[in-house]
């Protein structure tokens, strides 16, 4: 029961779409640390809760690295670019890779995934 709300969630705010010259391109789900857009899930619903995904990219995964290591998106972003910006999920990794230019997609995050454990108060 709790799953299936969970999923239900997780669909209605599933696509983004970001406005380009030339038309639209829907996204999958960004990564807020990394920008990589390849998530399958948000990575916070809209009440925050975590998706408990790994980012294929920065390795973050959210509910753990967040909750329990006490990462903020840019302290573990800082600490992964110091560590040499490795991909956890090596396969996932292209073969042209521009870091500087993925992580202009986090900009494109409209609005910025806020998780529970950070809001004042319930906004629904
Ligand atoms: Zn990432």
């Amino acid at each position: 029961m709790q799953l299936l709300l969970k999923y239900r969630v997780v669909i209605r705010g599933s696509i983004e779409v970001v406005w380009f010259t030339g038309g639209i391109k829907i996204l999958k789900h960004i990564c807020p640390i990394c920008g990589y857009e390849e998530l399958t899930q948000a990575p916070y619903d809209t009440d925050g809760n975590e998706s408990f995904e790994i980012c294929d990219c920065c390795g973050f995964e959210f509910g753990f690295d967040d909750v329990h290591d006490g990462h903020t998106f840019e302290t573990y972003r800082n600490k992964w670019i110091s560590a040499g910006a490795t991909w956890f999920y090596k396969q996932s990794e292209p073969e042209i890779w521009d870091l500087n230019q993925q992580l202009k997609n986090i900009e494109k995050i409209q609005p910025m995934y806020v998780p529970f454990y950070m809001r004042t108060k319930s906004t629904e």
